[in-house]
């Protein structure tokens, strides 16, 4: 059985929470495909031939959720080589039998546009930058303003921007508690569930 789920979404808005939730809810595989990114982006020398050779041991780092992983990783994600050299990864994992649940930015619009469910997860700004703050601390201001700086790098880039695929169910998290969210995402994938089983 091959079932796709995409979620998208910008950073914090929590697509990685409802991502484990959904894969573990319905026994899929699960790829936050923002570690991809983050990995390239730590690795050093050149981000092109790290994504070219990126290892499973590479995925398992224990400084990639760092902020500045994140934003690190927003840069070498605007390379459009970067970006190439790790579809054949994602689409795998993707299409694998069994089920799965890929998360990041550009799933529903060009790694699996032919996903069964696609979900583009989101809230404000300032939502986001608050649950960011009270994960890494610091000064709130500055955690606001790395999330716009980021979220404009991600959408306004030429490759595979941050968008909502046409057919994306749009789930705004901004005044949702984390299992109210999973709830609405879990409910509309067992609705598409249903009917192709
Ligand atoms: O989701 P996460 O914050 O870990 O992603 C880090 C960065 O990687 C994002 O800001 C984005 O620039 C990039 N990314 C991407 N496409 C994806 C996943 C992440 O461009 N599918």
């Amino acid at each position: 059985m091959i079932f796709t789920v995409a979620i998208d979404g910008p950073a914090a808005a929590g697509k990685g929470t409802i991502g484990r939730a959904v894969a573990d809810r319905f026994g899929f595989r699960h790829l936050d495909t923002g570690l991809l990114y983050r990995a390239v982006a730590v690795a050093g020398g050149d981000p092109v031939e790290a994504a070219r050779h990126l290892t499973p041991e590479d995925l398992q780092r224990g400084d990639l959720r760092t902020l500045e992983a994140g934003r690190a990783a927003s840069r070498v994600a605007a390379l459009p080589e970067v970006r190439a050299a790790l579809v054949d990864f994602q689409r795998r994992v993707a299409r694998s039998e069994g089920g799965a649940v890929l998360d990041g930015r550009d799933i529903g619009t060009v790694i699996c546009p032919e996903a069964e469910v696609k979900l583009f997860v989101t809230a404000s700004p300032e939502v986001r930058a608050h649950r960011r703050w009270l994960e890494v601390g610091g000064d709130a201001g500055r955690v606001l303003a790395e999330v716009k700086e980021r979220d404009a790098r991600d959408m306004e880039r030429a490759d595979a921007p941050l968008q909502a695929a046409w057919d994306a169910v749009v789930i705004d998290t901004s005044a949702m508690g984390t299992d109210e969210a999973v709830e609405a995402a879990c409910a509309v994938v067992a609705r598409r569930f249903a009917k192709r089983t």
